[in-house]
Protein backbone atom coordinates (compact mmCIF):
# COMPACT_ATOMS: atom_id res chain seq x y z
CA UNK A 1 0.00 0.00 0.00
CA UNK A 2 1.30 3.07 -0.78
CA UNK A 3 1.81 5.16 2.45
CA UNK A 4 2.93 8.95 3.38
CA UNK A 5 3.40 8.43 7.26
CA UNK A 6 3.05 6.92 9.97
CA UNK A 7 2.49 8.47 13.23
CA UNK A 8 1.06 8.61 17.07
CA UNK A 9 -0.43 11.56 18.32
CA UNK A 10 -4.07 12.33 19.48
CA UNK A 11 -6.82 12.57 17.56
CA UNK A 12 -7.74 16.22 16.71
CA UNK A 13 -11.06 15.80 14.57
CA UNK A 14 -14.23 14.32 14.89
CA UNK A 15 -16.02 12.60 18.01
CA UNK A 16 -12.81 10.45 19.21
CA UNK A 17 -10.94 14.02 19.80
CA UNK A 18 -8.60 13.52 22.16
CA UNK A 19 -7.69 9.82 22.03
CA UNK A 20 -4.25 8.80 21.80
CA UNK A 21 -4.20 7.38 17.91
CA UNK A 22 -2.07 6.15 15.85
CA UNK A 23 -2.44 7.44 12.25
CA UNK A 24 -1.82 5.85 8.80
CA UNK A 25 -1.49 8.84 6.25
CA UNK A 26 -2.07 7.02 2.51
CA UNK A 27 -0.77 9.22 -0.40
CA UNK A 28 -2.86 10.14 -2.80
CA UNK A 29 -5.81 12.41 -3.29
CA UNK A 30 -7.90 13.06 -6.46
CA UNK A 31 -9.33 16.14 -4.97
CA UNK A 32 -7.98 19.78 -4.33
CA UNK A 33 -9.69 21.15 -1.56
CA UNK A 34 -8.63 24.89 -1.45
CA UNK A 35 -8.03 24.82 2.19
CA UNK A 36 -5.95 21.21 1.87
CA UNK A 37 -3.81 20.74 5.11
CA UNK A 38 -1.91 17.95 4.17
CA UNK A 39 -0.57 18.66 0.26
CA UNK A 40 2.17 16.91 0.91
CA UNK A 41 0.04 13.89 0.62
CA UNK A 42 -1.27 14.07 -2.09
CA UNK A 43 0.56 12.10 -4.99
CA UNK A 44 1.63 9.07 -5.14
CA UNK A 45 5.15 9.98 -5.47
CA UNK A 46 4.81 11.64 -2.24
CA UNK A 47 4.80 7.76 -0.41
CA UNK A 48 6.48 4.65 -0.11
CA UNK A 49 5.10 0.92 -0.86
CA UNK A 50 4.41 -0.81 2.63
CA UNK A 51 3.35 -4.22 2.52
CA UNK A 52 0.35 -4.43 4.81
CA UNK A 53 2.35 -7.05 7.17
CA UNK A 54 5.04 -3.98 7.79
CA UNK A 55 2.15 -1.93 8.49
CA UNK A 56 0.67 -4.19 10.70
CA UNK A 57 4.16 -4.81 12.38
CA UNK A 58 3.91 -0.75 12.76
CA UNK A 59 0.72 -1.01 14.47
CA UNK A 60 1.88 -3.36 16.94
CA UNK A 61 4.73 -1.85 17.81
CA UNK A 62 3.00 1.25 18.86
CA UNK A 63 0.78 -0.10 21.29
CA UNK A 64 -1.54 2.31 20.81
CA UNK A 65 -5.92 0.56 20.64
CA UNK A 66 -7.15 3.50 18.22
CA UNK A 67 -6.43 3.55 14.64
CA UNK A 68 -7.12 6.31 11.52
CA UNK A 69 -6.43 5.51 8.37
CA UNK A 70 -6.78 8.57 6.92
CA UNK A 71 -5.07 10.45 3.65
CA UNK A 72 -5.23 11.52 0.98
CA UNK A 73 -7.78 9.29 0.40
CA UNK A 74 -7.36 5.63 1.42
CA UNK A 75 -10.31 4.53 -0.52
CA UNK A 76 -8.34 5.67 -3.45
CA UNK A 77 -6.26 2.15 -2.77
CA UNK A 78 -9.60 0.13 -1.95
CA UNK A 79 -8.04 -3.12 -2.29
CA UNK A 80 -5.55 -2.65 0.35
CA UNK A 81 -7.59 -0.59 3.00
CA UNK A 82 -10.01 -2.85 2.84
CA UNK A 83 -7.94 -5.90 3.25
CA UNK A 84 -5.86 -3.44 6.52
CA UNK A 85 -9.12 -2.54 8.01
CA UNK A 86 -10.65 -6.18 7.84
CA UNK A 87 -6.98 -7.23 9.87
CA UNK A 88 -6.66 -4.18 12.09
CA UNK A 89 -9.99 -5.20 13.45
CA UNK A 90 -10.11 -8.49 13.53
CA UNK A 91 -7.01 -8.10 16.08
CA UNK A 92 -8.92 -6.01 18.05
CA UNK A 93 -8.08 -2.33 17.21
CA UNK A 94 -10.66 0.76 16.61
CA UNK A 95 -10.25 1.78 13.63
CA UNK A 96 -11.93 5.19 11.84
CA UNK A 97 -11.51 5.57 8.20
CA UNK A 98 -11.41 8.97 6.79
CA UNK A 99 -12.52 9.54 3.66
CA UNK A 100 -13.11 12.62 1.03
CA UNK A 101 -16.89 11.55 0.14
CA UNK A 102 -15.96 11.08 -3.03
CA UNK A 103 -15.06 7.19 -3.51
CA UNK A 104 -18.31 5.01 -3.02
CA UNK A 105 -18.58 2.96 0.82
CA UNK A 106 -20.63 0.09 -0.57
CA UNK A 107 -16.50 -2.31 -0.52
CA UNK A 108 -15.61 -0.59 3.20
CA UNK A 109 -16.09 -3.78 5.90
CA UNK A 110 -18.81 -3.25 8.80
CA UNK A 111 -18.67 -4.31 11.91
CA UNK A 112 -18.76 -2.78 15.71
CA UNK A 113 -14.93 -1.31 15.76
CA UNK A 114 -14.78 0.60 12.37
CA UNK A 115 -16.36 3.70 12.15
CA UNK A 116 -16.30 6.26 9.00
CA UNK A 117 -15.96 9.62 8.82
CA UNK A 118 -17.06 11.11 5.66
CA UNK A 119 -16.34 14.21 4.72
CA UNK A 120 -19.44 17.00 2.81
CA UNK A 121 -17.17 19.03 0.70
CA UNK A 122 -18.54 22.50 0.65
CA UNK A 123 -18.31 25.47 -2.29
CA UNK A 124 -15.38 27.04 -0.26
CA UNK A 125 -13.49 23.65 -0.97
CA UNK A 126 -13.73 23.78 -4.58
CA UNK A 127 -14.88 20.03 -4.38
CA UNK A 128 -18.52 20.21 -3.80
CA UNK A 129 -18.93 18.37 -7.43
CA UNK A 130 -17.24 15.65 -5.92
CA UNK A 131 -19.93 14.67 -3.26
CA UNK A 132 -21.88 11.60 -3.48
CA UNK A 133 -25.03 11.85 -1.21
CA UNK A 134 -25.72 8.37 -2.44
CA UNK A 135 -23.09 7.20 0.31
CA UNK A 136 -25.05 8.60 3.51
CA UNK A 137 -27.14 5.63 2.98
CA UNK A 138 -24.22 3.68 4.09
CA UNK A 139 -23.46 5.46 7.14
CA UNK A 140 -24.85 4.03 10.59
CA UNK A 141 -25.13 5.63 13.65
CA UNK A 142 -21.37 5.65 15.21
CA UNK A 143 -20.12 7.24 12.24
CA UNK A 144 -19.96 11.00 11.53
CA UNK A 145 -20.66 13.22 8.53
CA UNK A 146 -17.62 16.28 8.37
CA UNK A 147 -18.44 19.46 7.36
CA UNK A 148 -14.95 21.94 7.06
CA UNK A 149 -16.51 25.57 6.78
CA UNK A 150 -14.61 28.20 4.83
CA UNK A 151 -16.87 30.69 5.73
CA UNK A 152 -20.85 31.61 5.76
CA UNK A 153 -21.27 30.69 2.80
CA UNK A 154 -20.34 27.30 3.11
CA UNK A 155 -22.36 27.64 6.84
CA UNK A 156 -25.29 28.57 4.94
CA UNK A 157 -24.66 25.23 2.31
CA UNK A 158 -24.28 22.91 4.77
CA UNK A 159 -27.36 24.22 6.43
CA UNK A 160 -29.25 23.50 3.49
CA UNK A 161 -27.51 20.23 2.64
CA UNK A 162 -28.90 18.88 6.44
CA UNK A 163 -32.04 20.26 5.30
CA UNK A 164 -32.39 18.18 2.31
CA UNK A 165 -30.53 14.76 2.96
CA UNK A 166 -31.24 12.62 6.20
CA UNK A 167 -28.26 12.34 7.81
CA UNK A 168 -28.14 8.53 9.69
CA UNK A 169 -25.08 9.36 12.36
CA UNK A 170 -23.33 12.41 14.00
CA UNK A 171 -22.18 15.69 12.19
CA UNK A 172 -19.70 17.78 12.80
CA UNK A 173 -19.19 21.42 11.81
CA UNK A 174 -15.35 22.59 11.43
CA UNK A 175 -13.73 25.78 10.48
CA UNK A 176 -11.12 25.94 8.14
CA UNK A 177 -8.34 26.12 9.58
CA UNK A 178 -9.40 24.61 13.03
CA UNK A 179 -9.28 27.19 15.26
CA UNK A 180 -11.99 29.87 14.43
CA UNK A 181 -14.67 28.76 16.20
CA UNK A 182 -16.63 31.82 17.88
CA UNK A 183 -18.38 32.71 14.62
CA UNK A 184 -19.52 29.30 13.83
CA UNK A 185 -20.59 28.01 18.00
CA UNK A 186 -23.05 31.40 17.35
CA UNK A 187 -24.35 30.69 14.19
CA UNK A 188 -25.42 26.94 14.77
CA UNK A 189 -27.02 27.99 18.73
CA UNK A 190 -28.81 30.77 16.67
CA UNK A 191 -30.10 28.36 14.02
CA UNK A 192 -30.93 25.49 16.08
CA UNK A 193 -28.62 23.30 13.99
CA UNK A 194 -27.72 19.84 14.72
CA UNK A 195 -24.37 19.37 14.42
CA UNK A 196 -21.06 19.76 17.14
CA UNK A 197 -18.90 22.49 16.72
CA UNK A 198 -15.53 21.60 16.93
CA UNK A 199 -11.56 22.09 16.34
CA UNK A 200 -8.69 20.75 14.82
CA UNK A 201 -7.08 19.82 18.23
CA UNK A 202 -3.86 19.40 17.32
CA UNK A 203 -3.85 22.69 15.71
CA UNK A 204 -4.20 24.30 19.59
CA UNK A 205 -1.13 21.74 20.83
CA UNK A 206 1.12 22.09 17.89
CA UNK A 207 0.37 24.42 15.25
CA UNK A 208 0.50 23.55 11.45
CA UNK A 209 3.68 20.97 12.16
CA UNK A 210 3.40 18.27 10.35
CA UNK A 211 2.82 14.22 11.70
CA UNK A 212 1.04 15.93 14.52
S1 LIG B 1 -9.90 15.41 0.19
FE1 LIG B 1 -8.58 15.69 1.99
S2 LIG B 1 -6.50 15.15 1.30
FE2 LIG B 1 -7.77 15.45 -0.55
S3 LIG B 1 -7.39 17.59 -1.12
FE3 LIG B 1 -9.24 17.54 0.18
S4 LIG B 1 -8.51 17.92 2.26
FE4 LIG B 1 -6.70 17.37 1.02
Amino acid sequence: MRINEIFTSIQGEGVFIGLPTLFIRAAGCDLRCRWCDTPYALLDSQGTDWPLDDIMAEVRKSGVANICLTGGDPLRQPDDSVELMKRLTAAGYSVVLETSGAYGLAGVPRNERLFISMDVKMPGSGMADRNKPENLELLRSGDQVKFILAGRDDYNFAKEFLREHAVPCEVVFTPAGGRDLAWLAEAVLADGVRARVLPQLHKYIWGDERGR
